[in-house]
């Protein structure tokens, strides 16, 4: 079976098109209780930025810490009940923000006409009505979840997306000026996921002419990014990542990740290692699996200054090293597209704890 995908429904790209919003949200505003929930990452607050959110005296502005943790079924479960309560159904929902904040609108967009707990839905096709209307408008660029199927939640027993065709943005701003204020090595392994995406999208058995076509573009302005005589983080080099983000998570999309994902995971899951980071600490041991895209990795790591940690697994006992390999393990999907369907056959979760070892 062929995946039938659903995309983004309406897309504006360019600088400055984030003044475009309130336009946008213009026809929507009679929908449901008459009012819009803005979800924002609160680094903006008290930036410009958040003079410029076009929120109206009715409207629900929230700014949300994304460093404390990465978005919980709790947090969503509590927002959607607090702001029911209190306001009642809003007309749309609009994340300001990286893909955690993405996550969040898509998120409790979906859990506002799902009855009960975020955790009943965590997985494939297990949300059972549309949710409301909802914006997401990117201010760092990477994860390619502005475009993805997915709402990734940490709940009490998993770390899973909500993934449907629902979860999908009805509209994206993508503003490249938005993405200016990003920190360096933040640009940097955000930036790299997207790299990471079409590496593993590219080198694996669902590899098509569709995801091939995207990754190969992506990849050509990651190398521009990235490599190129005007690398760095420039207005120019701003305006090409937001798009290699967007079709890097077009072609894994349609294709799939691999090896670096599947280890990240249990980075992430057991250690709390954030996504984007986490990737980055295990690409740069995987040239084996990845030869061409893990050298060039190391050149940006290089041309930019980036320190990598080495020598981490030394802290890690060896019940963390096996509870990891039992996550990354548990990803079949990820391992099937990158060593072949017979995987099972090449690795165990003892090969997976290698893997670990070597970071
Ligand atoms: P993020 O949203 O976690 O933000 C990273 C940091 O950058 C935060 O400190 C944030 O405050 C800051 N930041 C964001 N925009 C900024 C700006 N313009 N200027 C200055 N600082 C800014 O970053 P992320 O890496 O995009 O998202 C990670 C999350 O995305 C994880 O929760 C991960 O699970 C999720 N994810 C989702 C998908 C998906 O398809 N839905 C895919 C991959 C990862
Ligand atoms: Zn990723």
């Amino acid at each position: 079976m062929h995946k039938n995908f659903k995309g983004i429904e309406k897309t504006v790209f360019g600088r400055g098109s984030f003044s475009q919003l309130g336009d946008i949200l213009e026809e929507k505003r009679d929908l449901n209780d008459k009012f819009m929930l803005f979800v924002v990452d609160e680094y903006f607050k008290g930036k410009s930025l958040e003079t410029r959110i076009p929120a109206k005296p009715q409207d629900v502005v929230i700014f949300i810490n994304v460093d404390i943790h990465e978005p919980t079924t709790e947090q969503i479960d509590n927002l959607r009940d607090s702001i029911l309560q209190q306001k009642g159904l809003p007309s749309g929902v609009i994340g300001i923000g990286g893909g955690s904040i993405m996550d969040i609108a898509k998120a409790v967009s979906l859990m506002f006409t799902n009855e009960g707990s975020s955790t009943l839905y965590q997985g494939l096709n297990l949300i059972k009505k549309p949710g409301i209307y909802h914006v997401g408008v990117p201010t760092i660029s990477g994860t390619g979840a502005e475009v993805s199927m997915t709402a990734v939640l940490t709940g009490p027993e998993k770390k899973l997306g909500l993934k449907c065709e629902w979860t999908v943005f009805n509209q994206v701003v993508f503003d490249p000026d938005l993405i200016a204020t990003v920190p360096r090595n933040w640009w940097f392994y955000t930036g790299m996921d997207t790299y990471i995406h079409c590496i593993e999208s590219e080198n694996g058995i669902l590899n098509n002419a569709y995801s091939h076509a995207f990754a190969e573009q992506s990849l050509k302005l990651c190398r521009e990014i990235f490599l190129g005589n005007n690398s760095g983080q420039t207005p120019e080099n701003d305006d090409k990542l937001m798009v290699a983000s967007m079709m890097g998570g077009l072609s894994l999309t349609y294709s799939e990740v691999g090896i670096c994902h599947a280890i990240s995971y249990g980075l992430s899951k057991i250690l709390g290692m954030r996504h984007c980071y986490a990737n980055c600490v295990a690409f740069n041991h995987l040239g084996d699996y990845y030869p061409e895209g893990v050298a060039e990795f190391k050149e940006m790591i290089s041309k930019h200054s980036i320190d990598l940690p080495q020598g981490l697994s030394k802290e890690w006992s060896d019940e963390q090293i096996t509870a990891m390999a039992t996550v990354s393990y548990n990803l079949p999907h990820m391992w099937n597209h990158a060593i072949g369907s017979d995987w099972k056959e090449k690795v165990t979760t003892k090969s997976i704890e290698g893997l670990f070892r070597r970071l």
